[in-house]
């Protein structure tokens, strides 16, 4: 069960990628209860699908499979936040540590989540959700358990580690998913073409450089 349901009602967590959060209750766009439905009805359904298919993607597979299987062990967990992120409205998921639990949580902003399920075809926003998830498993491959511990990183730092964070998802799953004739959101598409305008090096500065307003919400496919 890769959510765990809890109620949080003064939510503090440590991202390791931007600002700590503090979100109180009058910051929620809908009933916890209602985040909590629509991610059994729409995304658990969908990472135990993907996660368990022999013919899926192996990169994409392999970083859902990682989400469960941690979750189940308690290791991680997922938590279906009834709110938009407080800085970056436009983001759907993240990685954060939760000093509380004593541990990493993969967020889902559900109202963000539900805005583009509103946006895109099903199978786009499926699309879109599944790499979501592996982005975030992939800045938890990198960063190792994801602490609160360290200092905040830089613009630079956070820049590189998106850069290579969207890089593997564009390699590994964009890519292959293009080549099967999956249909994925344009920002996806466009991401993909950028990259090769850089020889596909994820680490290229010219890639970075794309990412250093990944932070803010001037970063906003949908815009
Ligand atoms: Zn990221």
């Amino acid at each position: 069960m890769p959510y765990n349901f809890f109620a949080i009602f003064l939510l503090f967590c440590v991202s390791i990628f931007s600002q700590p959060l503090s979100v109180e209750p009058k910051d929620y766009a809908m009933p916890i209860k209602e985040a909590e439905s629509w991610v059994l009805r729409f995304v658990h359904p969908l990472l135990l699908r993907h996660s368990k298919d022999p013919n899926e993607i192996e990169g994409l597979r392999k970083r859902l499979d990682a989400f469960i299987t941690l979750s189940d062990k308690g290791v991680i967990c997922g938590y279906p936040a009834p709110f938009y992120h407080p800085v970056k409205r436009n983001t759907v998921a993240e990685m954060s540590y939760f000093p509380k639990l004593k541990k990493p949580c993969l967020i889902l902003f559900v109202p963000r989540a539900m805005d583009i399920q509103k946006l895109e075809t099903a199978e786009k926003f499926e699309n879109y959700i599944l790499m979501a998830v592996a982005h975030e498993m992939i800045h938890y491959e990198k960063e190792k358990g994801v602490t609160q511990n360290g200092p905040q990183p830089t613009r630079l730092e956070l820049a590189k580690a998106e850069a290579t964070a969207y890089g593997i998802v564009i390699l590994e799953m964009i890519r292959p998913m293009l080549l099967r004739g999956r249909k994925l959101a344009d920002i996806d598409v466009l991401m993909s073409n950028k990259l090769r305008q850089f020889k596909d090096d994820i680490n290229s500065p010219l890639w970075v450089t794309q990412f250093l307003d990944y932070d803010t919400d001037k970063w906003n496919p949908y815009r």
